[in-house]
């Protein structure tokens, strides 16, 4: 299991980033990966409180998760003798920041200020390949320092897309029961529940995550702080991942560009959870009360895609045994599903 040192969450605890730090032992040169955005609203925040005490920091600004813009960032982390590099972002900069450390074998320290995925705190970097979505195995931050406050200030799209990344672990360790059953793959009750656990949390304040404030922000942001440990304590990223995701990756390259991460892993939440047998009209109903999309065309997505996405899923990750291995999807009963759940 690989889980981090410490993590700290809290309302206004961007300044402890420092002490946090210098009790890791951390020193020399410090390597900060943001996006512009990110950059423009915390940049000199976060440099006051590094100078202050006496940690060198220097940044780096990436514009999107590719491999080209890792090797970028392991260059100027080499180039500068680099002992740390520290991931502030929401999605981006934190997967390249931890997929480069992990390179360099230097720890990763994760700073969300939004929380709209789980990257914020497991072990896996999503990078864009040529074509293709891949999931890296990385190493999960060594420290999570997520200040409520600044998290409550990212637009709340944002969150409602991290409710949806939630809610699809429900499916996910439905998922891997499967494999376990059908081919034998190892399943971790433990994580399992974890990861099932910080789903059926969000549901239940779904309505209070909807409304904003801080309460839901933290309830999220632990959540998906629990959901990255529970793939630590897998080692894989089968508790928080499954046939949602894959209809995710899936839309990635059918409709590049359209929905947020967690928002396409709620539409296909719910209808793998149809699937599944499972209760889709709870899921759905959450996902609704937490602000986040539950019709395709919310996010501009067209019926097609829909359909070509569910026929695409299972040939993103052949090796995921899924609940689509069971029900094998065509065009029409694919559209049937979609069409039922009221995806479109
Ligand atoms: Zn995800």
């Amino acid at each position: 299991m690989e889980l981090p040192a410490r993590v700290l969450v809290g309302e206004g605890v961007l300044p402890e980033l420092s002490s946090l730090l210098h009790e890791l032992g951390f020193s020399g040169n410090l390597l900060i990966v943001s996006g512009e955005t990110v950059r423009q609203r915390v940049q000199s925040q976060i440099q006051q409180i590094l100078d202050s005490s006496s940690l060198t920091n220097f940044w780096i600004t990436v514009s999107s998760a590719t491999q080209e813009e890792v090797v970028r960032v392991e260059d100027q982390a080499r180039l500068s003798s680099m002992t740390l590099l520290i991931g502030v972002g929401g999605g981006k900069s934190v997967d390249v920041a931890k997929l480069a450390a992990f390179r360099l074998g230097i720890p990763f320290v994760s700073v969300p200020t939004s929380a709209s995925h789980d990257g914020i705190s497991s072990p896996f970097a999503s990078i864009r390949g040529l074509n293709k979505p891949y999931s890296f195995v990385a190493k999960p931050p060594v420290a999570i320092l997520a200040d409520i406050d600044l998290i409550v200030a990212a637009p709340r799209r944002l969150l409602a897309s991290g409710c949806g990344d939630l809610i699809a672990k429900v499916t996910a360790v439905r998922d891997w029961e499967l494999a376990h059953e059908v081919v034998k793959e190892y399943f971790g009750k433990y994580a399992a529940s974890l990861a099932e656990l910080s789903a059926k949390l969000v549901m239940s304040v779904s309505a209070d995550i909807g409304r904003g404030g801080k309460d839901g922000v933290r309830d999220v942001v632990e959540a998906l702080i629990s959901a990255g440990v529970a793939a630590g304590i897998a080692g894989s990223s089968r508790p928080c991942s499954g046939s949602e995701h894959l209809f995710s990756h899936a839309l990635d390259f059918v409709a590049p560009g359209k929905g947020l991460h967690g928002e396409k892993c709620g539409l296909g939440t719910i209808m793998m959870a149809k699937l599944h047998g499972l209760d889709w009209e709870s899921i759905r109903q959450s996902l609704e009360n937490a602000g986040a999309p539950t019709r395709a065309s919310d996010i501009g997505l067209l019926d097609d895609e829909v359909a070509e996405a569910l026929l695409r899923a299972p040939s993103i990750r052949p090796e995921r045994y899924t609940i689509l291995n069971e029900v094998k999807l065509n065009r029409e009963s694919a559209l049937e599903l979609a069409t039922a759940t009221r995806v479109i």
